[in-house]
């Protein structure tokens, strides 16, 4: 997820002119770009790349505007664990997002993946539950590197805090006071990638808290929740890990500027309606309501929405 997008919220520009900015690609010529999990696609440069784009994708159906480029999807049931890094106490973002990660399964919302599969016809399934949380008490300090990051999961696994589960998505939720050096607040506001830990491919992802930078990471300083940040972190939530079901590996499904499914409608919300302390909300779940960003439906020619069908 990449902040620049939020120009969106402004209304200044309209999603298709967003998306031309954001990505900055001509589509009339062959340039092939791949997805990096942080919301922006890193230009194939190799010789060949387009000819291998196209046998990649050939078979995929081009119509609805994104790709399946042959990598596996998450199928079954897939778990959401969350680990808490650095400090929380005092701020109530783990009721706000365990609920919702105990809701999001079953959604109108989380039913847009579906529509994604993978070569054999398998379809991404409509079942997430919450698998647990572990804490983590500033193990790696207060400025994380990728590389910290997949080893914050790697501790969190190999110590038998969470189980080692390759149906599971692995949040590492930061404290406001926690950064990501790779570009959190300026380049993305959250990533997802996958990795080997203890022998598996392990899909994770980073969640910085948008009380660091709420003009970057988060839709508003007032929130359904009462709580910008954890409200904030809810959507980024949502776009990671949809994308990670979609896209685990980072070769499935993203179109040929390398935006992976959410990319595609980050910081679009559709209709709001107006909660009860003034701030904004598109979706309930479970006795929530929620910002939530839109995601890419794989019909009807591809649209962005809230629900599908
Ligand atoms: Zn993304």
């Amino acid at each position: 997820m990449r902040f620049a997008l939020r120009a969106g919220l402004l209304g200044a520009l309209t999603l298709t002119a967003m998306l031309a900015q954001a990505g900055g690609v001509k589509t009339d010529d062959e340039s092939v770009y791949r997805p990096t999990g942080k919301g922006y696609g890193e230009l194939d440069d190799s010789p060949g790349a387009f000819a291998r784009w196209k046998a990649a994708t050939k078979g995929s159906p081009t119509t609805n505007g994104i790709n399946y480029h042959g990598g596996p999807v998450m199928l079954g049931t897939n778990k959401i664990y969350y680990i808490w890094y650095g400090n929380w106490t005092g701020n109530n973002a783990p009721a706000i997002l365990t609920d919702f990660a105990q809701n999001i399964g079953g959604s109108p919302y989380f039913n847009i993946n579906t529509a994604y599969y993978n070569g054999s016809n398998a379809h991404v399934s409509n079942s997430v539950l919450y698998g647990g949380y572990a804490n983590d008490n500033y193990s790696q300090g207060t400025s994380l590197s990728d590389a910290q990051i997949q080893t914050v999961v790697a501790n969190a696994i190999t110590t038998g805090a969470l189980p080692k589960d390759t149906n599971g998505v692995y949040f590492v939720l930061t404290s406001a006071d926690v950064t990501a050096s790779s570009g959190f607040c300026t380049q993305y506001c959250g990533w997802h990638t996958h990795g080997t830990i203890d022998g598996s491919d392990i899909k994770y992802s980073f969640v910085g808290n948008p009380d660091r930078c709420p003009s970057s990471c988060a839709a508003q300083t007032t929130s359904p929740n009462g709580n910008a940040g954890a409200d904030g972190m809810a959507s980024i939530i949502a776009h990671e890990l949809e994308e990670a079901v979609t896209d685990p590996d980072l070769n499935a499904w993203y179109d040929r500027r390398g935006y992976e499914n959410a990319d595609k409608c980050a910081w679009t919300f559709g209709t709001e309606s107006t909660a009860s302390n003034g701030s904004k909300y598109n979706m309930t779940l479970g006795s929530r309501q929620y910002l939530i960003q839109r995601n890419w439906v794989n019909a009807s020619g591809g649209y962005c929405d809230v629900k599908y069908p």
